[in-house]
């Protein structure tokens, strides 16, 4: 999904507005750190580097191995395992955050973008998914379960639910 979609989801599971700064880095880590990757690979196809990008752009199958890696529970361990290393107070915000993205980009990539989650064990990624940037059907139903959650959220405290 877009980078405000995953910070808004890993605002709602944190719940914390003073980690906003945090959360929205952590929420988007998967693809801070392929974006090196992206560049790199999108710059060696000499694919101007415009909008159309993303949409237009095929990825050679080197760089999809490093997105699909940062996009998998794999690469969430290893990752995560890092960060608490240098950060362990923010260990549990960041693993929530980072898991957040992936299981948001399952429902929100489609195709050659969808997400493996296993890999590099398993090419497994669902089938009925399409990508946000081309479906705007995708980017309301993601925005609509975020509203959903939130107020099911507030319910739940009040116990009106
Ligand atoms: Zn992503």
């Amino acid at each position: 999904m877009d980078n405000t979609a995953h910070f808004l989801w890993g605002l709602t599971l944190i719940r914390r507005l003073d980690l906003a700064f945090p959360i929205a880095l952590f929420s988007n880590m998967p693809d801070i750190l392929s974006a090196p990757f992206f560049f790199y690979y999108v710059i060696k196809d000499k694919f101007p580097l415009k909008k159309q990008v993303l949409f237009e752009w095929k990825p050679p199958k080197e760089y999809l191995e490093f997105y699909r890696f940062f996009h998998s529970i794999l690469g969430f361990i290893i990752i995560t395992s890092v960060f608490n290393v240098f950060f362990p107070k923010y260990t549990l915000v960041f693993a929530i955050c980072y898991a957040s993205h992936i299981i948001v980009d399952m429902f929100s990539h489609g195709g050659f973008w969808a997400t493996r989650i296993f890999y590099p064990f398993s090419d497994f990624h669902l089938s009925f998914t399409k990508n946000h940037w081309q479906h705007s059907g995708t980017r309301r139903l993601i925005y609509l379960a975020l509203i959903i959650i939130n107020v099911q959220m507030i319910l739940i405290k009040h116990k009106l639910f």
